[in-house]
């Protein structure tokens, strides 16, 4: 199909680990390396998920397109570098477990990642088989999560039964890319094993390994689930750091935002003014020091960015 035309061939970025990438083209997977000009700093560099140009003559990809969603995070310690995780994403799944992992305040924040990255995002609260057990009351927690969600989908299930992974599959449509975030230990891998079934297979079996002989920590793989939706793997990543903007973060925090604009006082923080109407307003005060914080972190990172501001 693309012998004839002379734009190149476009392809899926369904494997990226450091320089090696495996995309999906009309005709099959391809292993893949990046041109020299995508090299250059001021090019995008592919991440999974990403779709790309080939070059007609061989398997090198010339240009990243358009992102529609971008999931990044900052380097630890470095001041410009943004690490994009996965690129168009539809739906990021936000994975807690309903166990001692359970923890509003992460739940937040990775709702504000999501925000920022352009994704819906679904709070999967998985191990609910596991919550009566070790003394935690579901129905509470439940709630708990849907009110610091706001309008954000909120999914109980345990990734042990079937039942609960066709509730997962129900909320995507063929043609959709998700990916999962969320502590290690909360059921990531269980709950791609088990939707993936007997059709898992590795998309390659060379790249980075560890002694273990896993993929190491760098590589991100995009799946096809048997509802014909994908679902990117990101092992080993834990927490994603916050590299937002204010609006993602206010974004993440209606109730807040409501009150703040309520507020009678003119060139007011919000951080605890007697008389404030944020102050005096109905929210939980472990929400509106996350709140807060996170606010301090954006205003820290940008004035690092940028120290004229
Ligand atoms: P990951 O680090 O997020 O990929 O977590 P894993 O998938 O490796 O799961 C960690 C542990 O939790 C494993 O021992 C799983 O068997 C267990 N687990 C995962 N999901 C559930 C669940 O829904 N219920 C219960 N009881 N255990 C689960
Ligand atoms: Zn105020």
């Amino acid at each position: 199909f693309a012998r004839q035309c002379a734009t190149g061939i476009p392809a899926r970025v369904a494997f990226a680990c450091r320089e090696q990438f495996i995309v999906w083209t009309e005709s099959g997977e391809v292993d893949t390396e990046p041109s020299g000009a995508l090299r250059h700093a001021s090019q995008l560099w592919p991440a999974v998920g990403d779709w790309v140009m080939l070059r007609d003559d061989g398997p090198v990809i010339d240009r990243v397109l358009e992102r529609r969603t971008t999931l990044s995070r900052k380097q630890p310690g470095s001041e410009s570098s943004e690490q994009v995780l996965a690129a168009n994403v539809d739906v990021l799944f936000i994975v807690s477990g309903l166990d001692h992992d359970y923890n509003p305040r992460r739940l937040e924040r990775y709702l504000v990642v999501a925000r920022e990255s352009g994704a819906t995002p679904v709070i999967v609260l998985n191990k609910a088989d596991l919550a009566g057990e070790l003394g935690f009351d579901l129905e509470e927690l439940l709630r708990l999560t849907r009110t610091l969600a706001g309008g954000t989908t909120v999914l109980p299930l345990s990734a042990m039964t079937d039942a609960s992974l066709d509730v997962l599959g129900a909320t995507m449509s063929p043609g959709e890319t998700a990916a999962m975030v969320g502590s290690s230990g909360v059921g990531k891998s269980t709950i791609l094993n088990r939707l993936l079934g007997a059709e898992r297979r590795r998309t390659m079996a060379v790249g980075a390994s560890d002694d273990r002989g896993r993929h190491t920590t760098t590589a991100r793989e995009l799946f096809v689930m048997p509802g014909g939706w994908l679902l990117i793997d990101m092992p080993g990543l834990r927490e994603v750091g916050l590299w937002s903007a204010e609006q993602s973060v206010d974004a993440g925090f209606g109730d807040i935002q409501e009150l703040a604009a309520a507020c009678r006082f003119r060139d007011c923080t919000h951080s605890g003014e007697p008389g404030c109407a944020v102050a005096d307003g109905a929210v939980d005060q472990a929400r509106l020091a996350n709140y807060q914080k996170m606010r301090r972190e954006v205003e820290y990172l940008k004035r690092k960015a940028d120290p004229e501001l």
